[in-house]
């Protein structure tokens, strides 16, 4: 009989830990799991899963555009955002539903309260109850950073973006990475004005410069409105609601809703770490080795909270390499290299591996190839928006050391050819494939 009251206690029921807890019940732990807010994690809650619904939902406006020159007239069409929102949510509460019973199938005892570290075995609930456990996981996330100037407490993050009650007439993103992109896509379709506000002249710096550069140009093609190189004063709140915004090199300007989407920080403060003797880094995520483990021996740590990749399918890979390892009696480690990524803009972008300036930069000797094409439906809709498709390969190999795409679906194609790219296909296999007429994706077999 084991002197602890469970196997695996996980603090966090995101993508990684409900993905270890699982895992680790169905190797025959006895695991239990707290959430202080909502099973499924910031992913299928407030991230990922709606932000994906209200991408869809946003695209009607450019498509009920578009049907006309298809020989369709939908007069009078209009958009009810609270009819979007609700069905959203009911959509999260589903998940949220699927998610506590997979724990619970497995016999993961769920704890709807925070948990914190006493001990290096020692876990006290939000109730007051003290539990103990041999392995600890932690799998507390990450949560939206907000930069602290006079007046931020009335801006927004992607937390509140779903829950809105009125769409802002006006609304100001500062960030210029994933989540300020997305949603300028998504407000922007809704019919709202939207400014972007960046300390920097970036977008998204860690994909390939053409593909940011094209979506720049469409952006502002669509209306979006840039302010680069500019940092906040103070936002003042008026009488009848609306934010004054002050920020360098801009004139005061007004709007209905400011939204920080400016990174994400691990979720660390008030874990009890010192209590259980748990490192973190000089980012202040928790430090851990390949197979997930913390400087302290029985405890690991998995996800946003470790703030290796800030990726779903990351974390859960880890959760289950966590799992399989401790309580599986199959020593597994996650492997980094090649992990696909998209960016749910209007257009969507996505990349797998090595940018233009990486390749250069390490291999010395690359080839470019691109192809820049209108979609065939744009074509038809009158619409002047360009895709492009960029592979990059080694000189002397001819190996592709990576792919990048923005245009219509190009995360859905993504996922395919990452297939290729990670078993280290040549442009050479790519060419041997007889192309699929009339697809954007024949782009990639045809490249010149
Ligand atoms: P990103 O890291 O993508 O972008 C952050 C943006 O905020 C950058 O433009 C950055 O500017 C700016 N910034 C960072 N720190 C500050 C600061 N202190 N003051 C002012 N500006 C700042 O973060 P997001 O918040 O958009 O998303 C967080 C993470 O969530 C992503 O990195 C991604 O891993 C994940 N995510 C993934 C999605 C997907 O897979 N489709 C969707 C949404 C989120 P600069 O460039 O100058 O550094």
């Amino acid at each position: 009989m084991s002197k602890f009251d469970y196997d695996l206690f996980t603090i966090g029921a995101g993508s990684g830990g409900v993905r270890a807890s699982r895992v680790a019940a169905a190797h025959g732990a006895r695991v239990a799991v707290a959430e202080e807010y909502r099973v499924g994690g910031t992913c299928v809650i407030r991230g990922c899963v709606p932000k994906k619904m209200l991408v869809y939902g946003a695209h009607f406006a450019e498509d009920l555009e578009d049907a006309k020159q298809f020989g369709w007239h939908i007069e009078n069409a209009t958009f009810d955002w609270i009819s979007l929102r609700d069905t959203v949510l009911a959509d999260v509460d589903r998940l949220n539903g699927i998610y506590t019973n997979t724990l619970e199938n497995h016999s993961v005892e769920i704890f709807h309260e925070r948990a914190v570290l006493t001990g290096p075995h020692d876990i006290r609930l939000a109730s007051g109850r003290t539990v103990t456990a041999k392995h600890i996981l932690i799998a507390t996330g990450a949560r939206p950073h907000v930069p602290q100037f006079e007046g931020c407490e009335h801006g927004i993050t992607s937390n509140e973006a779903f829950h809105l009650d009125v769409l802002p007439k006006r609304v100001l993103i500062a960030g210029a990475g994933y989540i300020a992109n997305e949603f300028a896509g998504i407000f922007h379709q809704f019919g709202c004005e939207v400014t972007i506000i960046n300390r920097s002249d970036q977008l998204l710096r860690t994909y390939d410069h053409s593909l940011r550069d094209r979506l720049l140009q469409i952006s502002v093609m669509k209306g979006i409105r840039f302010q680069f190189h500019s940092t906040f004063e103070k936002i003042v709140k008026q009488d009848d609601g609306t934010l004054l915004v002050h920020s360098t090199g801009n004139r005061p300007a007004e709007y209905d809703c400011v939204m920080f989407a400016t990174g994400r920080v691990p979720n660390i403060e008030g874990l009890g770490l010192e209590a259980a003797g748990v490192e973190i880094d000089e980012k202040g995520a928790i430090r851990v080795d390949d197979h997930s483990r913390t400087n302290v021996e029985h405890i690991y740590a998995v996800g946003d909270v470790t703030d290796r990749v800030q990726l779903t399918p990351v974390a859960i890979r880890e959760g289950q390499a966590f799992a399989d390892t401790v309580f599986g009696n199959r020593p597994t480690t996650v492997n980094y290299d090649c992990i696909p990524s998209a960016v749910f803009s209007h257009p969507p972008l996505a990349g797998v591996g090595m940018t233009e300036s990486e390749a250069r930069n390490r291999l010395g000797s690359i080839k470019v190839y691109e192809s820049d094409f209108r979609p065939m439906k744009n074509v038809v809709a009158g619409r002047s928006e360009r895709s492009l498709y960029k592979m990059v390969c080694d000189a002397e190999t001819g190996r592709i050391v990576g792919l990048h795409m923005i245009g219509p679906e190009a995360p859905e194609i993504m996922q395919a050819a990452a297939i290729a790219v990670k078993a280290g296909l040549t442009k050479d296999d790519f060419d041997a494939t007889m192309a699929l007429h009339p697809t954007m994706s024949e782009e990639l077999v045809l490249m010149r």
